[in-house]
């Protein structure tokens, strides 16, 4: 068989159907996925340390004798534990619910392990290490790349899947970036950071690759959003819109006043609408910051000049919120509907042949308005809700093959100043700094593990007083560490701290429709208390939830852990935020406690920049990267700005039409990840 980079991994060697399906469930489909599948660090077997100098917390390696073995029930299955003796301590190797362990470890066994060491019940303990055999070299060197994993799926398989099948396919990689960058960057060839990434010779290898690769992702983005940009600039003249009395009314309707940045925010909205250019502009504002009546406003100023309006939202249970808002507010002003895949086929026909007729002013829904097969009247402008919650991908796809829509997105996540340009690099941005009701701020505090109870007891309190409560944990199953995960923590909970309290349970794991029932549940207070993952960050609006326990809190960032806060407090009562780590005397504590005191979302982004560099803000989904874990590439501020330097000077030699390289590469490339950008601007 031919050998091909989009080939089904099921195809490849040591990989069956079985494994396949597990492949598949970290969104590896085909051998470049595969490829693309980084290993986020590696592990220096070279680098052993003593068990008598350990220090808890630290992440090290250690080699030494099995001296002992032993299996004990535990709450979540059996518990295995190895003492392994170097001569200088005992360190005990800890397996939680993992049977197939106990048959690869024998007592007398040599080994080397490495993971994180915590000091515990007097005693050393190294939760689920990563462990090599003594001997055992593989012929990979004493350097190991270690990938995110999953039960049934250990770093050390995926490890082998890709350094087994490696050879064949290297060659098949093309180069995306030209010499003349690879060069001025100190960077590798695709293929030699391939080879790097997956299988280092040395750690400064692999360091360099991974630093390729973080180049060519946002190089890569770059160049889809100025392609973009360009396109958008060559669009010619628009109808400009001249009637504003529509919204005018609207606002004077309203029961409140705007604040002043929402005032300003619709002036900017006014400005490019009144203008014959495309508006395309992102409204940034913190989580009750008003951004809805905006939305209205320019979506009712659509409609006053004889155009439909959209506002795209990225869940069911959002859209139908503001469905809801909309009907109530605007519903005199204009013909309001909603349109989302789980409508049933004759409803959704009916909406369909509406917005055909043009008898629906104002769509709210989901992407399936984006579904091309949603044939407009004379669509005008297209609003999208928590923007952050898309890719750049579906940014730029969304008013694909439509005629001509004005585009206004919005986004609660706060990015440094520094990033926006980059990650939002073709639009323009406005910035609603200022909440409606004064800032109540939520009380904040940062607890060691061991005093959690207390955060209980105050949750437990504000739920007898007929509030709402929400628990937020980083992880959905056990994995490596149960303190973290929602399942675990929801059954330790309805045991222990509180027994007797309704208890909903929501992460992205499960079925869409049960967790749309729990959603719904706690939005009816049929459940007090939400044990979650960030799927609560947004689509979930409960003014009566007054408090928020946040597990595991040392793997989130201060933008995403005040995102989560704002989800409480938002009736204008008094409400309390608790911040937990999942270990005692962690590093991060001095990051979290910043949290206590600082409670604007920028600040906390600018901080969270310098901390964890700008990774964070590139989530995976979120900025249309293709299937590769952004976030473990260690992206540096630095390698952006070099990266969109010199993305602007490749558009600018393609567009002088005399490159030196084949950039055909680049460009498809381009195109399979973003989309046929020309096709999309030709379109429009
Ligand atoms: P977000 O920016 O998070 O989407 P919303 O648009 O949902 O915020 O607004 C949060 C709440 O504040 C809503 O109940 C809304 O009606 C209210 N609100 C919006 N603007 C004002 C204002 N200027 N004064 C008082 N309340 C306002
Ligand atoms: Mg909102």
């Amino acid at each position: 068989m031919q050998l091909s980079l989009d080939q089904d991994v099921r195809y490849l060697k040591g990989v069956g159907p079985k494994m396949a399906k597990e492949l598949n469930s970290l969104g590896v489909e085909t051998v470049q996925d595969l490829l693309d599948y980084f290993p986020f660090r590696i592990e220096d077997f070279s680098q052993i340390k003593r068990i008598r100098d350990l220090n808890p917390g630290d992440e090290v390696t250690i080699s030494g004798k099995v001296v002992s073995l032993s299996t004990m029930p535990g709450r979540r299955g059996p518990v295995l534990r190895a003492g392994v003796s170097d001569g200088s301590g005992i360190c005990y190797l800890v397996w939680y619910n993992t049977p197939y362990m106990a048959k690869t470890i024998r007592r007398g066994m040599q080994i080397i392990a490495s993971g994180k060491v915590e000091w515990r019940r007097q005693s050393w303990e190294m939760p689920h290490p990563l462990l090599q055999q003594s001997g055992e070299n593989n012929g990979k060197g004493p350097i190991l790349a270690v990938y995110h994993s999953k039960a049934g799926l250990s770093s050390s398989v995926i490890s082998r899947i890709i350094c087994d099948n490696l050879d064949p396919y290297l060659n098949l990689v093309e180069e995306l970036l030209p010499p003349d960058i690879i060069s001025r960057h100190g960077l590798m060839g695709q293929r030699e950071a391939y080879e790097n990434i997956h299988r280092p010779s040395s750690s400064a290898k692999w360091e360099t690759a991974r630093r390729t690769f973080a180049f060519r992702e946002v190089f890569l983005q770059q160049m889809a959003l100025l392609m973009m940009k360009k396109e958008n600039e060559a669009i010619g003249p628009v109808p400009a819109f001249t009637r504003f009395s529509l919204p005018q009314v609207f606002v004077e309707s309203l029961p409140f006043e705007l604040t002043r940045a929402q005032a300003k925010t619709i002036e900017d909205i006014r400005q490019d609408l009144s203008s014959p250019r495309l508006m395309n502009r992102l409204i940034q504002g913190d989580v009750g910051s008003g951004k809805t009546v905006v939305a209205i406003w320019a979506l009712l100023a659509a409609v006053n000049n004889g155009y439909q309006g959209a506002l795209l939202a990225p869940t069911e249970i959002l859209a139908r919120q503001h469905y809801e808002t909309l009907q109530e507010l605007s519903g005199e002003y204009a013909k309001v509907g909603f349109l989302s895949g789980s409508l049933a086929a004759s409803e959704k026909g009916e909406v369909l042949d509406r917005v055909a007729a043009g008898s629906i002013d104002i769509l709210i829904g989901t992407h399936a308005m984006l579904e091309p097969y949603v044939k407009w009247s004379n669509l005008g402008l297209i609003v999208t809700d928590e923007q952050h919650r898309f890719g750049v991908k579906q940014r730029l796809n969304l008013s694909y093959g439509m005629q001509m829509p004005h585009v206004l997105v919005m986004s609660a996540t706060p990015i440094p100043r520094s990033l926006a340009l980059t990650i939002y690099g073709d639009l323009d941005i406005s910035v609603i700094d200022e909440l409606p009701h004064g800032s109540s701020k939520v009380q904040t505090k940062v607890l060691d593990y061991s005093d959690r109870k207390d955060a209980y007891a105050v949750l437990r309190e504000e739920v007898q007083k007929g509030h709402q409560a929400y628990v937020v944990c980083p992880q959905i199953s056990e994995g490596k560490s149960g303190r973290k995960s929602a399942e675990y923590v929801f059954e330790e909970l309805s045991q222990g701290y509180l027994r007797g309290i309704e208890i909903g349970l929501a992460h992205g794991g499960m079925p869409k429709d049960l967790l749309a029932q729990q959603m719904q549940d706690f939005s009816q207070g049929l459940t007090k208390v939400l044990v979650a993952t960030t799927v609560i960050e947004v689509g979930i609006d409960v003014p009566n939830a007054t408090c928020m326990v946040i597990e595991g809190a040392e793997s989130f960032g201060l933008a995403t852990l005040h995102q989560l806060r704002g989800r409480i407090g938002r009736g204008g009562q008094q409400a309390f935020c608790f911040v937990i780590p999942s270990s005692e005397g962690t590093s991060s504590m001095a990051r979290l406690k910043t949290f206590e005191t600082v409670f604007d979302g920028f600040e906390l982004a600018e901080i969270d920049l310098l901390q964890r560099g700008p990774g964070q803000f590139f989530g995976v989904r979120q900025h249309g990267m293709g299937n590769v874990n952004v976030q473990d590439l260690g992206i540096t501020v630095d390698v952006i700005v070099k990266a969109r330097e010199e993305a602007r000077r490749v558009i600018e030699i393609i567009e002088e039409g005399k490159p030196s390289f084949e950039y055909g590469a680049l460009v498809n490339e381009v195109r399979r990840r973003f989309g046929d950008l020309a096709q999309h601007a030709r379109s429009r």
